[in-house]
């Protein structure tokens, strides 16, 4: 077991503080404080770092901490942590940690028993969790899903199953493929909440069913910075057998539906993994 105080020691400390997703004014006076008294900020990107430090009007040194410099540059920071110094830690937007670089640090630190004080503040999911309209408990938070539809679709599958809300964030010029693959795995009517460009002037949400979101964007072009949220999943998943997913795949193999769709269907229908109907029903045809 490790007990960690935050307050009251003299010695180095992490800062994790997190900076505005696109209001300078949703800076907190404490991430401010932090700031401007550490003895060091660790920043993703120091010149996008400079400008909103600049705009605050705090002057103090910046140490570039990224991802392709952080299993370098965390042995470092530790050291002057060990030599007593504070650190605050800061990403590009938001929450560091929070689909940013960050954990190497943190990870570190707590091996090295070196405090690390989280500071609250924005971050773009919970922005968009509080103000989507959908349950807030529980939900999962994927941050940036993989690109390949291989490896995205065991994602959708999961969420279209969930009876959590589910929050992922993705680039603007990716979503209208990301909206498209989804519909292939959520029934037409699945709410779906767009969060777009938070806290900026073209703040705005685009609440709707896949379908609809998808026609959207046929006819739309996505700008701006998104986070995407799923409904959960209200109908009560029935509960159902392996072997009887195995014969209503059957059934309808027989039927002449081709292998492919008839697993999506009744995955889809018990809100069950398509992947794994898959190789069941392979490993039942197989013996
Ligand atoms: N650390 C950040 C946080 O706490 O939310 C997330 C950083 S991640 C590298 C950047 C992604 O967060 C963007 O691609 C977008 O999906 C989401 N994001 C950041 N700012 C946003 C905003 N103002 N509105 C909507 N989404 C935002």
């Amino acid at each position: 077991m490790q007990r960690q105080s935050s307050f009251g020691t003299n010695g180095g400390k992490l800062y994790l503080v997190p900076t505005p997703i696109g209001n300078l004014a949703d800076i907190t006076l404490r991430a401010k404080t932090i700031l401007a008294q550490a003895d060091y900020i660790a920043a993703e990107d120091t010149r996008t770092s400079g400008i909103l430090l600049e705009k605050i009007g705090v002057h103090n040194k910046m140490i570039s901490f990224h991802k392709y410099n952080s299993q370098e540059r965390a042995p470092e920071l530790i050291k002057l942590l060990q030599s007593g110094k504070t650190i605050a830690e800061i990403s590009d937007a938001g929450m560091p940690v929070i689909s940013d670089p960050g954990y190497i640090l943190v990870q570190a630190c707590l091996k090295h028993d070196i405090p690390v004080v989280s500071l609250p503040g924005p971050s773009a999911f919970a922005t968009a969790l509080i103000a989507s309209g959908f349950d807030a408990q529980p939900f999962t938070y994927y941050g940036f899903l993989p690109r390949k539809e291989s490896e995205q679709l065991p994602f959708f599958e999961q969420m279209s199953a969930a009876s959590a809300t589910s929050i992922f964030y993705e680039a603007p010029h990716r979503l209208k493929k990301t909206l498209s693959r989804m519909k292939t795995v959520f029934k037409p009517d699945r709410q779906i909440v767009l969060a777009r460009e938070l806290t900026k002037i073209h703040e705005e949400y685009l609440r709707g069913t896949i379908s609809e979101l998808t026609a959207y964007f046929e006819e739309n072009e996505p700008r701006g910075e998104f986070v995407v949220l799923v409904s959960p999943n209200s109908e009560p998943v029935q509960s159902v057998s392996e072997s009887q997913l195995i014969a209503e795949t059957t059934e309808l193999v027989n039927q002449g539906v081709s292998k492919k769709d008839a697993i999506k269907r009744v995955a889809k229908t018990y809100g069950v993994s398509k992947n794994e109907l898959y190789d069941r029903y392979h490993q039942g045809h197989e013996s």
